[in-house]
C-alpha cells in the first residue's frame, strides 16, 4: 500500500483552526492509516479589509514557538505517525520583508507559499471577483502566484493554485491548462527546475455553492513533460474529521499521470515515496 502524508493542516494555532487541534488530527491521521502529516498553520502579514460580518476571522500570525512545541508533545504521545513542523507562509507584495524576517527566524520541515490576498480583496469574502470575467480572475491569480513565489524562491511547495476557483460564482468552476498555457507554464517550469513541488489540495475539489471544481490532468501531465516530479497531496484541513480526505483518489489520480511519486519534507529536504 502507498504510503501517504498529507502536507497541508491546520490546527488551534490556526486563526480559522478552532475546532482543530493537534493532537486530535494526529491522532485521525493515525487511525486513516497515514503515514505522515504536516502542520501549515496561517501566517499572513497584511490582511485586506474584511466585510463585518467575517471581522471575527481576521487572520493573524501564529505563535510558532507553542506550535513547535505543542508537536513535540504529541510527536511523543502518538509515535506511529510521522508529525511535520510546518508553516503556510501568505505571498504578498507588501508583506515581503515581514515574510523574509519570519522564515529566517523560525525552522520548519516545510514551508507551504500560497496567495490568499490580492487586490486588498480575498476571494474568499468574494470582492474579488467584481468586474473581473472568469479568465482575468483566474489569471491573475495565478500570475500573482508566480510573482511572489518567484521572488520568494525559500519554499517547498506552491499551495492551491486553484484557491481562487472556489469561491468564485462564475459557471467555469475549474481551472484548465489550455486556458492558462503561458502562465502554466512559467510556474511548473519553476517548480521542476527548482526541485519544488506543486500542491494537489482535496479542499478545491468539493461542493461550493454548487458548483464543484475539478483537477484538470493537463496540467500535471505538462508538469512532467517539463521535468517536474514532486507533487505534494494536502487535505488543507481545518478540523480532524478532514485529514487525509481523498488523498488515496489523489495518488492514484497522479500515477494514471505518469508520477511514480508523492513529495513530502522532513527539515526542508524533499522526500519521495513510490505511489504504488
Ligand atoms: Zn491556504
Ligand atoms: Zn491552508
Amino acid at each position: 500500500m502507498t504510503k501517504l502524508y498529507d502536507n497541508h493542516n491546520h490546527s488551534q494555532f490556526s486563526f480559522d483552526g478552532k475546532k482543530a487541534s493537534v493532537e486530535t488530527s494526529a491522532r485521525a491521521a493515525a487511525a486513516a492509516g497515514l503515514a505522515g502529516l504536516c502542520f501549515t498553520d496561517h501566517c499572513d502579514f497584511y490582511v485586506p479589509p474584511m466585510k463585518a460580518e467575517h471581522e471575527h476571522l481576521v487572520p493573524e500570525q501564529f505563535d510558532i514557538r507553542a506550535q513547535q512545541a505543542e508537536i513535540d508533545r504529541v510527536r511523543n504521545l502518538i509515535p506511529e505517525v510521522e508529525i511535520f513542523k510546518g508553516i503556510e507562509i501568505g505571498l504578498e507584495e507588501r508583506s515581503r520583508d515581514s515574510i523574509r524576517k519570519v522564515l529566517a527566524e523560525n525552522e520548519f520541515d516545510e514551508i507551504l507559499a500560497s496567495v490568499h490576498y490580492l487586490d486588498d480583496t480575498d476571494p474568499f469574502w468574494g470582492g474579488y471577483y467584481q468586474g473581473k470575467d472568469w479568465k482575468t480572475a483566474y489569471g491573475h491569480y495565478l500570475e500573482t502566484l508566480y510573482k511572489e513565489m518567484t521572488w520568494l524562491g525559500d519554499f517547498d511547495i506552491a499551495g492551491h493554485f486553484d484557491y481562487v476557483a472556489r469561491y468564485a460564482g462564475y459557471p467555469e468552476c475549474s481551472i484548465f491548462y489550455k486556458d492558462f498555457p503561458d502562465i502554466f507554464d512559467s510556474i511548473l517550469k519553476y517548480l521542476a527546475e527548482n526541485g519544488k513541488a506543486l500542491e494537489i489540495n482535496t479542499k478545491t475539489y468539493q461542493d461550493y455553492n454548487g458548483r464543484t471544481p475539478v483537477l484538470d490532468r493537463n496540467i500535471l501531465l505538462r508538469f512532467r513533460e517539463l521535468g517536474g516530479e514532486a507533487i505534494s497531496l494536502g487535505s488543507d484541513s481545518h478540523y480532524p474529521e478532514r485529514v487525509g480526505e481523498n488523498l488515496p483518489l489523489y495518488a492514484e489520480f497522479i500515477r494514471s499521470c505518469g508520477f511514480r511519486h508523492t513529495a513530502h519534507f522532513s527539515r526542508r529536504k524533499l522526500i519521495l515515496t513510490p505511489v504504488i
